[in-house]
């Protein structure tokens, strides 16, 4: 067989109909007058922060309540600024320090402007945010991160109340909310997750009477939504869920998640190959019979990691094709056995968008060691993020939005 070029490109399709029905699935958890703030940090765990804020703060009809977020949050003003006009406040959850260093002045001064929540952990920091609002002449929303067990960011439960004061203080500020994060919520019913919330909930429960509904408090994660209802308190803050994939990292169909990306790309080349060839860098994988060998065009520059071979498979048509030899920078190699069935161009998938195929998400991160959360993360900025049903084809099907 000839090797011949393959039209298509590498490419992620990514469905706004499934980050909607999760939206959907996760709001339904909650009692009605809870907001929903959806993570998009990371570029929304890799499937494209602009789209998934598109979808979930434009959702439903004009005139409609909005289905999907009420919020959205990110990790840093650099991503808040690359998403665009949004129409929900938006969360910036790198705690602000060392405001007065080079470049951080001018990005939380534009953050200020555009009326973004600034997380603080620290006086100091409310200190700096609450002068360069006055020079600005705007108020600054800014949020507590507390520290409640999970030893990372935050202001310890002692600290609290000072910090609070001097926000307090600082007409410049207005205090948004009060906030925690888990260490153990991806386990069901794990004590600490109870503990935390405990913490939280004495360390802010005198503010939250003194000046009821001025403030939100929120805690959960994806994980403490199914697991931690308590945990809900004004607004839930879900990332991994959101994009259809199962906290605990193992699929659970009883949650009715459905996995929001599906990666494919074109077979480039197929190419027959005799037994007792070595294939690839450091000729790894010898054929062990005559049989022809699938080349993809992606590599662990696209986030397809080294690690997944040996072990990974793709999937190919119906049929599923072992990951063999070294996964190398731009290029990786399947087994397509000795009656290829495929042609050049045939999409492979290579992340699957059935929680149950062998090429899941959940899959390739066994093979890697890793969990779901990084394996999205990884995937290059050259692999093309396309929607697969935008708004003008509410009638797609599940089986056409899989072609
Ligand atoms: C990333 C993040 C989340 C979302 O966590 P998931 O486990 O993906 O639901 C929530 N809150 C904060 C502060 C985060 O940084």
């Amino acid at each position: 067989m000839d090797a011949r070029h393959a039209a298509g490109e590498p490419r992620l399709l990514i469905s706004r109909k499934a980050l909607l029905h999760n939206a959907a699935v996760l709001r339904r958890r909650l009692h009605p007058s809870v907001r929903l703030c959806a993570i998009l940090k990371a570029d929304a765990y890799g499937h494209g922060a602009v789209m998934a804020a598109d979808a979930l703060t434009r959702a439903g009809r004009p005139g409609e309540v909005s289905t999907g977020a009420d919020a959205i949050a990110v990790a840093s003003i650099d991503e808040a600024a690359a998403l665009g006009p949004i129409n929900v406040p938006v969360l910036i959850f790198r705690p602000v320090e060392n405001a007065f260093v080079a470049g951080q002045r001018s990005a939380l001064e534009s953050a200020i402007n555009e009326n973004w929540v600034l997380t603080l952990c620290s006086p100091s920091a409310a200190e700096d945010v609450a002068r360069i609002a006055l020079a600005t002449g705007r108020r600054a929303s800014v949020q507590v991160m507390i520290d409640t067990g999970m030893t990372r960011s935050g202001v310890d439960i002692a600290a609290l109340p000072e910090l609070l004061r001097r926000i307090e203080s600082r007409p410049s500020l207005r205090l948004a909310g009060l906030c925690t994060h888990f260490a153990c919520a991806d386990e069901p019913r794990h004590p600490f997750t109870v503990e935390q919330l405990e913490r939280f909930k004495q360390a802010t429960d005198p503010a939250a009477q003194f000046t009821p509904g001025r403030f939100l408090r929120h805690a959960a994660n994806s994980g403490a939504i199914f697991f931690n209802p308590d945990a809900h308190l004004d607004m839930v803050r879900p990332g991994i869920a959101l994009y259809g994939i199962d906290p605990t990292g193992r699929p659970n169909m009883d949650r009715h998640l459905r996995p929001v990306m599906k990666w494919v790309a074109p077979l480039l080349m197929i190419r027959p190959v005799a037994k007792g060839a070595g294939v690839g860098y450091g000729q790894s994988w010898i054929a062990p019979r005559d049989t022809y060998v699938g080349l993809a065009p992606v590599g662990y520059a696209d986030g397809y990691l080294r690690r997944f071979s040996p072990g990974a498979v793709m999937r190919l048509n119906d049929r599923i094709v072992p990951v063999i030899g070294r996964v190398s920078m731009d290029l990786t190699t399947v087994d397509l056995g000795p009656d290829p069935d495929a042609a050049v161009g045939d999409d492979v998938t290579l992340l699957d968008d059935d929680p149950l195929s062998p090429c899941s998400v959940y899959a390739l991160a066994k093979w890697a060691d890793t969990i779901p959360y990084e394996i999205f993360c990884r995937i290059g900025s050259r692999i093309r993020r396309v929607c697969v049903d935008d708004e003008t084809s509410h009638a797609t099907t599940d089986s056409q939005e899989a072609a």
